[in-house]
């Protein structure tokens, strides 16, 4: 069966991100599951149990100070080097600014096709990729050398598959240009009592509509009332309403939650690039026609500073 080789992304506060599990949920529809950690010393020791529990069969430990303290070049090289010498049947990333850094520099590297932002792959390598701000969705398929291909985060429902990897330590070796820009300082973002926005199975955002910074006490209100975490648009973010980290969309976080409520949210296709596959929407905005309500499951044309706090005196009896 052939081998596809998935670049771990993980956190040293959270371990294996989610985006993860999901390329290797779709990695096993492909093929044997490889996934190679690239980290400090000791890195893969700590994500052995995680990748295993979703199906890796191999684990490539390339852990090395230069790996942890550099920023992507390293990564990528180390990447190359193993694609070279195992030639998988596909390398799947995660499209975050990491997973398409190193993505960019092994495609480059290796002369290899590169396909971004893929939400389904199917087996012969076609890749399911949704553009134009999730207007037009493209089947492609690389025509060159191992496709590279990058997930889309929330593509897919992570599935367990218990696997026993077997854990093969690499070489790293990093040149002089992998090594042109350095990592001064980590500066982990503040955690509150919340689930990570991108990894909440609810999320209640706000939009220009809530008014005023002062005002999204009421959304994060309802957010902790359901266990959820706070979403923003770009124009609540570009107001100061609430920070940048939160926000939702084309250029903001892709969330995919089994419930989202948008708030005073018009519902512009760059806010929805980031929304539309949550599982059920609700709207809650005082103009009929906003476009939201074209893509909500469930709609309240109103106030929402009449709506949320009933809604809310509502969930509080449950
Ligand atoms: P508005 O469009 O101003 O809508 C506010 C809504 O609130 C209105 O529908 C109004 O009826 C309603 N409202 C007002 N008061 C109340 C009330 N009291 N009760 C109920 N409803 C009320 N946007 C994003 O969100 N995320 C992105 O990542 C993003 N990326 C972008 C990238 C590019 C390149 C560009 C050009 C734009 C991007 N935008 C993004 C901006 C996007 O086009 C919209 O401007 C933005 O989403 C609008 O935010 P909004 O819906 O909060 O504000």
């Amino acid at each position: 069966m052939a081998e596809v080789l998935v670049v771990v992304e993980a956190s040293q506060a959270s371990g294996v991100k989610k985006v993860t599990l999901e390329m290797l949920t779709i990695a096993r529809s492909l093929g044997s599951v490889s996934a190679v950690v690239l980290g400090g010393p000791g890195a893969a020791a700590e994500l052995a149990g995680k990748l295993g529990e979703y199906g890796a069969e191999k684990i490539y430990a390339a852990e090395s100070d230069e790996i942890d303290g550099y920023l992507v070049a390293p990564k990528a090289t180390v990447v190359a080097e193993l694609v070279k010498r195992i030639q998988p049947a596909a390398v799947l990333l995660g499209s975050t600014q990491e997973g398409k850094e190193i993505a960019g520099r092994l495609a480059v590297k290796l002369e290899n096709g590169l396909l971004v932002d893929a939400v389904e792959v199917a087996g012969d390598g076609t890749a399911t990729q949704v553009v134009f701000a999730g207007s037009t969705i493209v089947k492609s398929r690389v025509t060159k050398g191992v496709p590279i291909i990058t997930i889309r985060p929330n593509s897919v429902t992570p599935a367990p598959q218990a696997a026993t990897p077997a854990v093969e330590q690499l070489t790293v070796v990093a040149s002089d240009t992998d090594k042109l820009t350095k990592v001064v300082e980590r500066v982990a973002e503040q955690k509150g009592s919340r689930p990570e926005l991108s990894e909440a199975s609810i999320v209640v955002s706000g939009g220009r509509g809530v008014g005023n910074a002062d005002n999204f006490k009421l959304v994060e209100e309802t957010a902790d009332l359901l266990g959820a975490a706070v979403g923003a648009s770009r124009a609540a973010v570009d107001s100061g309403y609430y920070p940048h980290q939160f926000q939702v969309g084309q250029t903001g976080k892709t969330v995919s939650p089994q419930l989202y409520l948008a708030l005073g949210i018009s519902g512009a296709i760059q806010h929805r690039a980031g929304m539309q596959t949550s599982k059920t929407i609700v709207a809650v905005n005082k103009d009929a026609e906003a476009p939201i309500f074209e893509l909500a499951d469930f709609g309240v044309v109103g106030d929402l500073f009449k709506v949320v706090p009933q809604a809310n005196d509502e969930i509080r009896k449950r």
